[in-house]
């Protein structure tokens, strides 16, 4: 049997180019039994794709990736980490209503944002999406492009003005653990944007998350496997501390045949016994 417990589709994770439906019978052409589908910062379409997991004989674990920041850790401020819950209640009422809120103040943002470009001059209206404000203000010519408009509002002189809101990594932990779940660092070396990660900082980053509970590391994961030496770390740091260990592929797209990230493709390069995986996620 295998699992992958990493998976986004569209429309719930808007960078994805898959359906769950197509997500669902990719993995199963390579093999996969189990999955957990973790769209950013929403557990929206659970219910929809739990649906299409039942009609087709695929097995689904609940999941979600949230950005977080963690506090009060030196010079990490900038960062914005992804945290993956799982195995909570679909219909938990606390959890939801987090998220809604979360989602609140990211849209806040925004609208000031448009509200105060308005008040300098822009021809935009009021709006509380960023894709809808680039958009706009590409429209109306004052950037080439999207790239160019996204690089406008990441500027330093925006973000001091309307600095980004941050979920603490702490607050998430614990309504996924009220809601039954789980809580897993998903790929340690790649922040939120691309961001690199290096291995002191995650030791430190590590040492932070487990002091707010955190339970489990994405060891396998397509970019932690490509950097040398990084899976035999995230390994010695999960037995040290007693996490958990998982794997994901984090497909956003259909892969080709034969090139699916699951265990079968590359086990044989890491001593790792992935039946603990397997058990771990049967309990
Ligand atoms: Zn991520
Ligand atoms: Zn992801």
């Amino acid at each position: 049997m295998d699992f992958d417990f990493h998976i986004h589709c569209a429309p719930y994770s808007t960078c994805a180019l898959q359906t769950a439906e197509e997500a669902i019978d990719c993995a199963r052409r390579a093999g996969v039994e189990t999955v957990a589908f973790c769209n950013h910062n929403t557990v929206s379409g659970l219910n929809q794709i739990k649906e299409i997991c039942d009609k087709k004989g695929m097995r689904l674990v609940s999941g979600i990736e949230m950005s977080v920041s963690l506090k009060d850790v030196t010079g990490a401020d900038d960062l914005v980490l992804h945290l993956l819950g799982y195995g909570f209640r679909m219909d938990d009422k606390r959890l939801a209503d987090f998220l809604i809120i979360e989602k609140q103040k990211h849209r806040d943002r925004i609208r000031a944002m448009s509200e105060f470009l308005m008040q300098s001059g822009y021809r935009i209206s009021v709006c509380s999406d960023k894709k809808e404000l680039r958009r706009q203000l590409c429209v109306q010519e004052y950037f080439q492009d999207e790239k160019d408009a996204k690089r406008f509002l990441n500027s330093k002189e925006m973000q001091s003005k309307f600095p980004l809101h941050k979920t603490e990594a702490k607050t998430f932990i614990d309504v996924v653990h009220q809601a039954g779940g789980i809580v897993v660092w998903a790929h340690p070396n790649s922040a939120e944007n691309h961001k690199k990660v290096n291995i002191d900082q995650i030791g430190q980053f590590c040492d932070v998350l487990c002091g707010d509970g955190l339970d489990g590391i994405e060891v396998f994961h397509p970019n932690v496997i490509q950097e040398a030496g990084l899976p035999e770390f995230l390994l010695s740091e999960a037995e040290k501390r007693g996490l958990k260990v998982t794997l994901g592929s984090d497909s956003h797209t259909v892969s080709k045949e034969g090139e699916y990230f699951t265990q079968q493709n590359w086990q044989k390069e890491f001593d790792y016994d992935y039946q603990k995986i397997k058990q771990f996620w049967e309990e």
